[in-house]
């Protein structure tokens, strides 16, 4: 089974009710939020090509996505000459069925863990568990949510729902049946939590001879895997085991090195709201005596192919999970990312998630819904992935043949009147004939939307025929020539 959703999780409307009204959430949501917005807003002033540079990386996306089978096969030449092993996965089940395999060829039944969201779509943790295989995450935020057997609602900040305080709280209470405790007497103080997390995962660093991760990019050229963090977790977790094996959706190619600039550029002012990554760390293959000596590299497809094929709903695939999205949709900054109940939460995750997955499940059908259209994702989004475009798209897909008849019918002659202007013009004009005759209100089922609008008023005549009338008489200035 695929599951970019989370197992049992109510559709949008339902979570999003119950998320609302949790003031504290609202809180923490909002003060976070707000804080990484100002700091991109900051960041991108400062360039004067941001423009040009976001043209570039939709650009370049959209070329690879074009030829996407071509660069794959280059990058599975790139990596295997380079010493590494590519394993195709059509699907979850297949992607944890090779990981599986994979760690228990080693014989440990421990590994760590970077942060990685293609692992958390195909539940990978849940698999490796039911094989007798321990799963630690290593990024602080995900620390946190595998402790307080929470669910991450964030790309960039997986915990962003929870304040100090209650981190505080799940590491004294957690930490020790995990590994290293937290201190005594541990408070809330950020440097305190952030050196009871450092304590704990040296010494997971130490003893882990598996390492799983995913990638923000590949480089087809090359064949080099590409991480950006921000804590130095990351490179620990892709240096210092024996083997490595990488989960990556088979949408994160870029072809070149000189492709992937333009993304270090875009990817850091537009989500952490750095002008540059603290930690980028590249590897290529394995090399003899440094890092690991072993590595796997699981292309993921579950569902992508079938989103490329998507004209309109493909520009998905372009996202690089900045997270700018989320951070400046007044829906997310209400719900947190719990509500929509897909491992990609926000404005992407709602398109990205019925694509992937398809729009049959409630969760899957209420996501396109869970938005205002207000396009604000879009002016964000480094990559300019028109969401409400996707949005509206998907609308129609998850309508498509439950829209009862009169609308059907009502849309059906409209779309016949609208394509032909000399239909048009007599539907106008018949229209201002019999306006004294429209009701107010529309009468069945057409009542519950007459309800809250106005039905416009007809004018005495249409605006063509008014026109055409002045356009005689000389009044629109061109001498009675006809217009329109
Ligand atoms: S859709 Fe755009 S703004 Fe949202 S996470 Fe993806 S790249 Fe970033």
């Amino acid at each position: 089974m695929s599951s970019a959703t989370f197992v049992g999780m109510p559709a949008f409307p339902d979570a999003a009710r119950g998320a609302t009204a949790d003031a504290q959430l609202r809180h923490n949501l909002r003060k976070a939020t707000g804080t990484i917005r100002g700091k991109r807003g900051e960041v991108v002033e400062e360039l004067d090509d941001w423009s040009e540079l976001r043209e570039a990386g939709r650009a370049v996306k959209d070329r690879t996505l074009r030829h996407l089978d071509r660069y794959l096969e280059r990058l599975e030449e790139s990596v295997t000459a380079a010493g590494g092993t590519v394993h195709w996965a059509s699907d979850a089940e297949e992607a944890r069925a090779i990981v599986t395999r994979l760690v228990r060829a080693t014989g440990e039944r421990e590994v760590v863990k970077v942060k990685s969201m293609a692992t958390q779509e195909i539940e990978l943790n849940n698999a490796l568990e039911a094989e007798g295989i321990t799963a630690y995450e290593t990024d602080l935020a995900e620390l946190i949510v595998q402790l307080g057997e929470d669910l991450p609602s964030h790309f960039l900040v997986p915990a962003i729902h929870r304040n100090r305080a209650e981190i505080g709280r799940i590491f004294r209470e957690r930490m020790g049946e995990w590994g290293v405790p937290a201190p005594e007497g541990l408070g809330d103080d950020p440097r305190e939590l952030a050196e009871a997390a450092r304590r704990h995962l040296r010494q997971k660093f130490l003893e882990a001879k598996v390492a799983v991760s995913g990638a923000n990019f590949a480089v087809a050229d090359t064949g080099s895997l590409v991480v950006l963090e921000s804590e130095g977790n990351g490179r620990m977790c892709l240096t210092l085991p024996e083997t490595l094996i990488s989960v990556v959706g088979i949408e994160k190619l870029v072809p070149s090195w000189s492709d992937l600039e333009v993304f270090m550029q875009l990817l850091p002012r537009s989500s952490t709201g750095e002008r540059m990554n603290p930690y980028s760390t590249v590897w290529t293959g394995v090399t003899p005596g440094d890092g690991p000596q072993e590595f796997h590299l699981v292309l993921l497809d579950n569902g992508r192919t079938d989103t490329l094929a998507d004209e309109v709903g493909r520009q998905a695939l372009r996202c690089i999970r900045c997270s700018a999205c989320l951070n400046i949709c007044p829906v997310y900054e209400r719900t947190g990312g719990h509500a929509y109940g897909s491992v990609y939460p926000g404005p992407i995750g709602a398109i990205l998630t019925p694509q992937l997955q398809g729009v049959q499940g409630p969760v899957e059908k209420a996501l396109p819904f869970a938005s205002s259209l207000c396009g604000a994702c879009y002016d964000v989004c480094p990559v300019a992935i028109d969401i409400p475009e996707v949005l509206v798209h998907l609308r129609e897909k998850v309508v498509d043949g439950k829209r009862p008849g009169p609308e059907k019918a009502a849309m059906a002659a409209a779309e016949w009147v609208l394509e032909g202007p000399k239909r048009l013009n007599a539907a106008q004009r018949t229209a201002s004939a019999l306006r004294g005759a429209v009701p107010r209100r529309l009468p069945g089922p057409g009542a519950a939307w007459t309800d809250t609008r106005d039905v416009p008023d007809i004018p005495e005549r249409p605006f063509r025929d008014w026109w055409r009338e002045r356009s005689r008489s000389g009044r629109n200035g061109r001498g009675g020539e006809e217009r329109g």
